[in-house]
C-alpha cells in the first residue's frame, strides 16, 4: 500500500520516497468511543447467547486449517473467533477467567456481561456519566453477592444426601451438552472420578490425578471411568488370558516392568556366524532356547504374573510366555511404562538377572478392554497400590463428539470440584438471578440520587438471564419473567425458575437445578468489573502497522 508515500527528488534530481509514518493510526475518543466498544462487546455476547441454558444451540466452528468443532461451551466459542476487535477480544477473556477459576459458567459470564453493557448503554444515552455507572454496578454487584451468599443452600450439611446432591449438580452442567444423553452416566463419572482423588481433609481436588481419555468409536454410552491407568496395546498373544487377577495366597497382580528385549542376545557383528551343517544350525537353535528359557525363568523366579516390555519379541518368545502362563505386552512406549511404574509402585527393570520380587510392580487387575465390535482392544491396569490417579475414558462415534464430550465433562468436574471446596450451592434455570435482581431493585428505591438508575439498571441486566433461558425454550420471556417475579415475592419463594425443559415445575429446588454458589459468585463479579472497565476506558489508539 502505497497511498501515504510521495515520491521526491532531491537536488541533485534523484527521485526518493518520503512515506508518511503511522498513517493507519486511529483514535477514538470520548462518548462515541465508549457507544462503539459497547456495541462491539454486544455483538460478541448476542452470538453466544443461544448456547445458554439446556435448550442452548451448538455451534459449529471451522478453524482456518478446515478442523471443525462442533460445541456449546462459552469458552471454546469465544476462544476460536477471530475478533479484531480490542473490546472483544475482552470479552474472550473474560470467559477464559471465568473457565479457568471456575470452570463452569463460561457461557453465562458473557451474556450477563453482554446485559449489563446494553443497559450501560441506554444510561449513557440518558446523559449519566459513565464513571457513575460503574460506580452503582460495582455497589449492586455487591448487594446482589451478599444476598446470594445469604439465601445459597449448603449441600454438605446432610453427609447421607451429599453425594447423590454432586451427582445432581453435575448432571445439570451437562444438560445443556451434546452427552445430555448419557447425563447420567457422565454425572457419575465426574463424582466418582472426584471423589476418589479427593483429599477430603483439606477439601481440595488435584485436577493432575485425573486424565481424560479419549478414543473414536463405540459409542457415547461406551465411555468408563477406570480406576487406575490405561495403555493404548494388547496381551501379546490371543490365547492370553483377557483378564489377569491375583493367585491365591497373594496380595495382588505381579508386574515385571522391564526395558530389555525378549530376545538371546545377538552375535556380534564382527563375528562370522557360519552355520554349514545341521548339527551346527541345531546346536545354535539349542542355545536360544537356553537363553529363552534362562530368562522365563528368571521371570518366573521373581514371583511376576505379568510381563510388561518395552521393547518387541518374536514368535518364539511369544509362545513360550505363553506356555509358562506369563501374560505380556510388548511395545509398550516409555512414558506409559513410567506411569504403569508409578501407579503399581514398581520398579523399571533393565536386566533380566536384576528381577525380584521387590521390584515388582503390584495392581489388582489387569483386564483388556474390548470395544464392541471393532476389534480394538487396550489393557486398562486398575486398583493400583500406590495411586489415586483415576481415567474418564470417553468413547464416541467421531472425533467432534469425543472433543465434546470431554470438554463437557471436564465442565461437571469442575462442578463437582467446586462443590468439593465450596458445598453452597444456589438455583439456576434464572432463579438466584431473578432473587438477586429483585433485591438489588428493592435497594434502588431506597437510593435517592442518581444510583438508583445504576441500580435499576443492573437488576433489569441481571432479569434478561431468565429471559433468555425463556426465549431459547421457546416461552414467552416477559411473561415468564413476570410470573416468576410475582411468585418468588408473593410466596417468598427464591427457588423459582425458568422450566427450560417443561417438567411441570418451576420450583428449581424440586429440579434439582444447581450451581455451585462460587461460580455464580464469580460470575457476577466478572462481568460487573469487565463492564466497569469498558466504561472506564475513553480512548482507543490503534497503531497503524509501519508502511513504506
Ligand atoms: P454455562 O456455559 O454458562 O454453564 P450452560 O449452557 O451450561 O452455560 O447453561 C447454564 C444455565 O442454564 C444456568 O443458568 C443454569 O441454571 C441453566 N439450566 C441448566 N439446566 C437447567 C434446567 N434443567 N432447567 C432450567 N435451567 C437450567
Amino acid at each position: 500500500d502505497f497511498s501515504n508515500a510521495i515520491v521526491a527528488q532531491d537536488e541533485m534530481g534523484r527521485p526518493f520516497i518520503i512515506v508518511k509514518d503511522q498513517g493507519n493510526k486511529k483514535r477514538q475518543h470520548g462518548l462515541e468511543a465508549k457507544k462503539s466498544h459497547i456495541l462491539a462487546a454486544r455483538a460478541v455476547a448476542s452470538i453466544i447467547k443461544t448456547s445458554l441454558g439446556p435448550r442452548g444451540l451448538d455451534k459449529i466452528l471451522i478453524s482456518p486449517d478446515g478442523e471443525i468443532t462442533i460445541t456449546n461451551d462459552g469458552a471454546t466459542i469465544l476462544s476460536q473467533m477471530e475478533l479484531d476487535n480490542e473490546i472483544a477480544k475482552l470479552l474472550v477473556q473474560l470467559s477464559k477467567s471465568q473457565d479457568d477459576e471456575i470452570g463452569d459458567g463460561t457461557t453465562g459470564v458473557v451474556v450477563l456481561a453482554g446485559a449489563l453493557l446494553d443497559q450501560a448503554l441506554e444510561l449513557i444515552e440518558k446523559g449519566i456519566h459513565p464513571i457513575k455507572i460503574a460506580n452503582g454496578f460495582n455497589d449492586a454487584a455487591k448487594i446482589a453477592v451478599t444476598h446470594l451468599e445469604k439465601h445459597s443452600d449448603d449441600i454438605s450439611l446432610d453427609e447421607s444426601s451429599f453425594k447423590d446432591h454432586l451427582f445432581k449438580a453435575a448432571k445439570t452442567s451437562l444438560g445443556s451438552k451434546i452427552v445430555s444423553k448419557e447425563h447420567d452416566k457422565f454425572a457419575q463419572m465426574a463424582v466418582d472420578a472426584v471423589t476418589t482423588v479427593m483429599d477430603a481433609k483439606r477439601k481440595d481436588v488435584e485436577f493432575d490425578l485425573i486424565k481424560l481419555e479419549g478414543r473414536v468409536g463405540g459409542s457415547l454410552n461406551d465411555s468408563q471411568l477406570i480406576h487406575g491407568v490405561v495403555v493404548d496395546k494388547d496381551f501379546s498373544h490371543p490365547q492370553m488370558p483377557k483378564a489377569v487377577t491375583p493367585k491365591d495366597g497373594s496380595d495382588g497382580v505381579k508386574l515385571a516392568i522391564l526395558t530389555c528385549p525378549f530376545e538371546p542376545p545377538k552375535p556380534k557383528t564382527k563375528h562370522k556366524l557360519d552355520i554349514s551343517s545341521v548339527e551346527e544350525y541345531q546346536k545354535l537353535q539349542t542355545y536360544e532356547q537356553d537363553k529363552f528359557k534362562e530368562m522365563i525363568d528368571y521371570v518366573k523366579e521373581s514371583g511376576a504374573d505379568v510381563v510388561i516390555c518395552q521393547w518387541g519379541f518374536d514368535d518364539e518368545a511369544n509362545h513360550l510366555l505363553l506356555q509358562n502362563e506369563l501374560p505380556a505386552v510388548r511395545w509398550v512406549g516409555g512414558q506409559e511404562l513410567e506411569l504403569i511404574a508409578i501407579a503399581t509402585n514398581g520398579r523399571i527393570v533393565p536386566r533380566f538377572q536384576d528381577l525380584s520380587s521387590d521390584k515388582l510392580g503390584t495392581c489388582g487387575i489387569i483386564r483388556e478392554l474390548e470395544f464392541g465390535t471393532t476389534r480394538d482392544r487396550m489393557l486398562v491396569i486398575e486398583e493400583c497400590s500406590n495411586s489415586k490417579t483415576v481415567t474418564c475414558f470417553i468413547r464416541g462415534s467421531n472425533k467432534m463428539i469425543v472433543d465434546e464430550a470431554k470438554r463437557a465433562l471436564h465442565d461437571s468436574l469442575c462442578v463437582v470440584r467446586n462443590l468439593i471446596r465450596d458445598s453452597r450451592v444456589v438455583y439456576g434455570g434464572g432463579a438466584a438471578e431473578v432473587a438477586m435482581s429483585v433485591a438489588v431493585a428493592n435497594e434502588a428505591d431506597k437510593q435517592r440520587g442518581i444510583d438508583q438508575y445504576a441500580y435499576r439498571a443492573f437488576s433489569q441486566a441481571l432479569d434478561s438471564i431468565p429471559m433468555i433461558l425463556a426465549e431459547i425454550s421457546g416461552l414467552d420471556p416477559i411473561e415468564t419473567l413476570s410470573s416468576l417475579k410475582s411468585k418468588q415475592i408473593k410466596e417468598g419463594v427464591s427457588t423459582m425458575g425458568v422450566d427450560c425443559l417443561g417438567k411441570g415445575t418451576t420450583n428449581m429446588k424440586d429440579l434439582f437445578v444447581v450451581d455451585p454458589l462460587i461460580g455464580k459468585k464469580q460470575q457476577i463479579l466478572l462481568a460487573t468489573e469487565l463492564c466497569r472497565m469498558i466504561l472506564k476506558i475513553d480512548n482507543v489508539i490503534i497503531s497503524g502497522k509501519d508502511e513504506y
